[in-house]
């Protein structure tokens, strides 16, 4: 039933392809000449829409309908904030199929993953709408007597949304509405591969409710409207979600105090990872190799939480080698419309470049073991690899690639497996396959992941159970989804009445 309502919902955004979507300033429609135009990455020739691009002025104008409506927000009580959350979590969970079919066209997502990001979205818009009517009273504070204390949170003013193509639904909705319902304005801007889903949750959020210039939809360049927006005095927050180098440029320039401006900016900022499944030799060896190839290659390797390293231990590496050979040897690389796909395309060409130019260096620092290929003769497609014998210090085993590839590295004990895990400069997410509970231990406390997961993959944090954020340069360590995210985008104010 579910197979055959997705198929319907594909047929339906099918329908829909081609069309324009406008800017939204202070709820006005606003259509502009230059447009990004968004393909489908497993089939170039596709367009999913062409959208309306914001340039300065346009930027300068939603801030400022961002400023007028947030005297009026900010004064909205929690309670009615988060009704329009839950209302619009229950008309994304009736849209499902149709939000997930255009993750599948535009971003290239096989089912199950588009599936997982459509319900990630409505975890979010659930949780985060709970989380205000936990917090909307402040904590309790002491009062001696005589005197009668309180510490309640107050919204923080205008912020910015800055987000990745990689979640284009779940990680664009979540950052906006958690910035909304704390009684924040927002400026959306989306990533430009993936801007139609956006457009579609910003037409959903208004008929959940949202009132005008809450949530000014601005899509444009990074680097030209980006940046005018991160350096602009009235930003209070940016929320970035994407990039490391962006999201340290971000950090940067959102440091610098401009004439106008009278406080300091706060930035959340999730980066980049590279992210480690660590086998030991005690260990079950057909999970350690399925945890390996899943986190490896779900969503072609684009996932933050993606495990673009195995580090096993020299007494079962070749076994753990083999097995993950031969299954990923077994995942299915094609049309992400057809049911039975497991991996789809990357996301443009400059991914399909950058991956490829990685392949090359990975056959210099490995031993290929399975694909190596790529076709853009269609879409943007790159067969799951697997590179062996790779150096801890190698490229591959450094640097974000953020494609289906994978790097094998063997480790002499189980002391040398926790060293190799922790030579990189991120620290998003990482798993270890082991049986030995001292180990376990042992890891619990010296694995620097923000995400740590045992007898797992390191992929697939659920909103509520695992929140999600990561350490050193995989960015601000906010954990989204948690109980504390909410916090980040208000400011504490502590009021003492003499009785
Ligand atoms: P990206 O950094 O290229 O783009 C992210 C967003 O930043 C886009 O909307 C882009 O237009 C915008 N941008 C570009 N230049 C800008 C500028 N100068 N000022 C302001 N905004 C600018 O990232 P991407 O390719 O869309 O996403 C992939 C990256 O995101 C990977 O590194 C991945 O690890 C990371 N990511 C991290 C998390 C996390 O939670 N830590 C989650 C998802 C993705």
């Amino acid at each position: 039933m579910n197979k055959k309502a997705f198929q319907d919902a594909l047929a339906y955004v099918q329908s829909q392809l081609g069309k324009e979507y406008p800017i939204i300033i202070g709820g006005q429609e606003i259509t502009t000449e230059e447009k990004i135009t968004s393909i489908n990455p497993a089939n170039k020739e596709e367009i999913i829409g062409r959208v309306s691009m914001a340039d300065q002025e346009l930027a300068e104008k939603a801030m400022q309908a961002a400023l007028t409506a947030f005297e009026s927000w900010k004064k909205w009580r929690p309670e009615h904030r988060a009704n329009i959350l839950f209302r619009a979590a229950a008309m994304l969970r009736r849209r499902k199929h149709e939000f997930s079919a255009y993750l599948v066209k535009e971003a290239g997502k096989p089912w199950k993953e588009a599936d997982a990001d459509t319900s990630e979205a409505i975890d979010f818009l659930e949780f985060y709408a709970r989380q205000m009517l936990r917090i909307k009273d402040g904590f309790p504070v002491n009062s001696r007597d005589g005197e009668y204390n309180q510490y309640h949170y107050i919204p923080l003013g205008v912020g910015i949304i800055i987000s990745p193509f990689n979640f284009p639904l779940a990680i664009m909705a979540g950052t906006t509405v958690a910035a909304i319902v704390t009684g924040n304005t927002v400026l959306l801007k989306p990533a430009n591969s993936t801007p139609v889903v956006a457009a579609k949750f910003v037409e959903l959020i208004k008929e959940a409710g949202l009132p005008d210039g809450v949530l000014n939809f601005v899509p444009g360049s990074g680097s030209k409207i980006g940046d005018y927006l991160v350096d602009h005095p009235k930003t209070r927050f940016i929320s970035f979600t994407g990039s490391r180098e962006v999201g340290c440029r971000i950090n940067e320039r959102a440091a610098k105090i401009n004439p106008g401006q009278i406080w300091i900016k706060r930035v959340i900022a999730e980066m980049g990872g590279k992210d480690t499944v660590v086998v030991d030799k005690d260990a079950d060896l057909d999970l350690a190799a399925a945890s390996i190839v899943y986190s490896a290659f779900g969503f072609s390797g684009q996932k933050c939480s993606a495990g673009s390293r195995a580090v096993v231990h020299q007494d079962v590496y070749d076994e753990v080698l083999e097995k993950a050979v031969a299954l990923t040897k077994t995942l299915t690389v094609g049309n992400p419309e057809d049911a039975d796909t497991y991996m789809g395309p990357v996301i443009d060409e400059k991914a399909f470049n950058k991956i490829m130019s990685y392949i090359e260096i990975g056959k210099q620092e490995g031993r290929l073991m399975t694909g190596g290929e790529g076709d853009d003769s269609k879409g943007y497609f790159i067969q799951p690899t697997i590179f062996a014998d790779v150096d801890e210090k190698a490229r591959i085993m450094q640097e974000e690639i953020f494609g289906p590839v994978l790097a094998f590295c063997k480790a002499r004990d189980f002391d040398h497996m926790m060293e190799i895990a922790n030579n990189t400069e991120y620290g998003l997410t990482g798993a270890l396959i082991s049986n030995n509970r001292e180990h376990i231990e042992h890891a619990r406390e010296e694995f620097h992941v923000g995400n740590l997961y045992f007898n797992r993959g390191c992929t697939g944090a659920i909103v509520g159970y695992q929140p999600f954020g990561g350490f050193n340069m995989s960015g601000t360590d906010s954990k989204a989804g948690g109980p504390d995210y909410l916090l980040l985008h208000m400011q504490a104010k502590t009021t003492s009445e003499m009785l």
